[in-house]
This record gives C-alpha cells, structure tokens and sequence, in this order.
C-alpha cells in the first residue's frame, strides 16, 4: 500500500493534513490561535510544515539541527513561508527536542497558546484508522476474509491506526510489527522484558531509529497494562492477547538491502528502506506461521527519491522525484539561525 503519494511523499501527510483542518475549524469556531512547535530530524517537520500551511487561526515554529537534515527536507520546510516560521538550530535534534521542552512548560509563554503535533496526539491516529480500511474494503472478497497487515514502525503512530481499525471490527488477523536493528519491542514480545536502547541505533530506514516508542505506553495501557513515562513496565499488559493480535519482528541492515534488491530484480519495483524493512517482516511472519493465502498488505511509507544514495547504491538507479519534490529547487528559503540557548529562544517566540 503505496501511502507515499502525499506533498512530502511521507505517510505522514495523511495524517497531518486531517489533523491540521480539524484544529483549524475549532480554532476558528472558538475563536483562539494556536502556535505548534515541533522539533525535527527531517521527515515529520516538513510534513506538519505542510500540512499546516496556509490554515487560519494557526502558526507554525519548526527547529531543526542545522547539519543534520538533508538539502531536501530543509527545502520542504524553509520555501513555504506564511504562517510556517524555521529555525536553523546549532546543535543536535535533542537539542531541538529540549527547547521545544522548555518552552512547553515556561509559564511566561502562556499566552501564545502552544501546542504540539507529535504521533501520539489523537488527531494523528484516527486518520491512520482509515487507510486500513480502505485497503480491505478493496481487497476482501467477503466478510469472512481476514487480513494481515505489515507496519515497518518507529514511534508505533502508524500501527496504533490499525489497532484502533481493528477495535472499530476490521477483521484483522495479525499485525506484523517490523522494526530495524532498534528491536526493544520485539525483545519485549518474546522475552516480556523492555529495555528501552540509548542512544538509538543509526539504520538506512532512518524515520524508525527509535529506542523508545513514544505510544508504546499506549499499546501496553490497550492491554491492560502500565507503563510510566521512562518506559518502565508498572504492570505489564496481557501479553498473550497482544502476541495473538502482533507478531513483532527485527530486520537487520543486509535483510533490508536484500529486500531492496529482490523487489527491483523480480518485480521491477522500487521500494525504500521502511517498505523493505516491512516486506522482509512479513517473510518473517511467513516462515514462522506459514503462508496460508491470507490477504496481506505491506505498508510503503515514504517515496524512494528521498533516500537517493541508498537506492543508487543497493540496485544501481536514481528513482524518480515525484513532482511535489520536484519544484522546491528554485524558490525562496527563509529561515532563523539561532544558538543552542533557552533564552534566545525565547526571546524570539515573544518577539515574532
Ligand atoms: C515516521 C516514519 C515511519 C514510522 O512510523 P511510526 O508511526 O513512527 O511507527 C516509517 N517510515 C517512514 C518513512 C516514516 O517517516
């Protein structure tokens, strides 16, 4: 299921974009203005820079680390202009991260009504409910049908979507969970123990560098069980019930490259390194249960244009940019370089 034909060719953009207007037509009904900070390491800040460009009532900062995005996704963020504000920050995303923190719980800043758009929020997973649907509704041949899902997954945003498609009664056999060398959840699934893996690990399908899922809470609370913010299990969740709705898999760097390679020589398909981490999952699932000709969707979530180097080096070509990509080239960037301080920071939300 290719969701990568949005603006910034990034799953995300269905999400954000539902979730953008839903604010925007409460803003505007109650009559208040919201500021949505959002650090980023590439991906999720050009999508909400996106997503809320343009809407009424609704500002937008985005900081991201100043050497640590690519020309692109910086270009996705700086040429919208309006009401989407950037900061070119000195420092690392978790600097970034830890201002965006600060300012959250800094009561001088009250009055600018800051918020986030980060994937726990609700307004991001209700919309991820519905291409699950979608996707069976084109595909079953009957009510009886069931279907397995693969989710390459990070923060858990896009599979707590299928999980709440699931409760809404789609009949969803499992949910295979594939994630790269962070495999935390997946220990967790076969040994009942989490540890959370500081500092993340560096892996080709970079959007899922993630040691700590931030719904993991979520999925384990779903199940009966507790978890508090650092990630400690407080009472740990039915684990039989959630290993009979998930079946959670690690894929390796080579796994994910072979992945990339098969799909190109046998099917003359092009896939990245989230769709290949998802594919080689469900092999997993496969060689584990048996293929049984049960409906099956992997789940592509970004375009491969945006990991030239990657493509190029595992089959040899340059994939195509879609044309929403294409035109960032030529126009204008604007963008506010800033040090890696709290009160610089500050000073400049109380002076935009
Ligand atoms: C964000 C992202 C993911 C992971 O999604 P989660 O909801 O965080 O699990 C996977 N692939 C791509 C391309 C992404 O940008």
């Amino acid at each position: 299921m290719r969701l990568d034909r949005g603006p910034t060719a990034s799953f995300k953009d269905f999400a954000a974009r539902l979730m953008g207007r839903w604010m925007q037509y409460y803003l505007k009904k109650e009559n208040r203005k919201m500021l949505i900070l959002t650090a980023t390491s590439g991906d999720t800040g050009s999508a909400i820079a996106n997503a809320f460009y343009g809407l009424d009532n609704i500002e937008v900062v985005i900081l991201y680390p100043t050497t640590e995005v690519t020309d692109r996704q910086r270009k996705q963020m700086t040429t919208l202009h309006k009401n989407i504000s950037v900061i070119s920050l000195d420092g690392k995303f978790d600097d970034c991260q830890a201002l965006v923190k600060m300012a959250f719980s800094d009561h001088d800043l009250d009055h600018l009504g800051l918020s986030s758009a980060n994937s726990i929020n609700i307004g991001r997973l209700l919309p991820q409910a519905m291409y699950y649907i979608y996707a069976y509704s084109r595909l079953a041949q009957s009510e009886n049908d069931e279907i397995v899902f693969s989710v390459p997954s990070g923060n858990f945003g896009d599979l707590m979507g299928g999980l709440i498609a699931k409760k809404m009664g789609l009949p969803v056999k499992k949910f295979v969970i594939a994630t790269n060398s962070n495999d935390e959840v997946p220990k967790y699934f076969n040994e009942g123990f989490y540890k959370t893996i500081v500092p993340s690990i560096n892996c080709i399908s970079s959007a899922m560098n993630v040691g700590h899922p931030s719904n993991m809470a979520r999925i384990i609370s779903l199940y009966g069980g507790v978890m508090d913010e650092k990630g400690n299990i407080i009472k740990q969740p039915n684990l039989d019930l959630l290993k009979n709705d998930m079946f959670a898999v690690s894929v390796t760097e080579e796994e994910t490259r072979k992945a990339i390679k098969m799909m190109y020589d046998k099917h003359k398909i092009i896939i990245e390194p989230h769709g290949a981490v998802g594919w080689n999952g469900l092999q997993k699932y496969y060689a584990n249960v048996g293929n049984d000709g049960d409906l099956a969707v992997c789940l592509e979530t970004a375009h491969p244009a945006k990991f030239p180097k990657e493509i190029n080096e595992i089959i040899g070509i340059d994939p195509e940019l879609p044309d929403s990509l294409k035109e960032l080239d030529d126009k204008e960037e604007k963008m506010t370089r800033l040090k890696n301080n709290y009160s610089d920071f500050k000073k400049y939300l109380l002076n935009r």
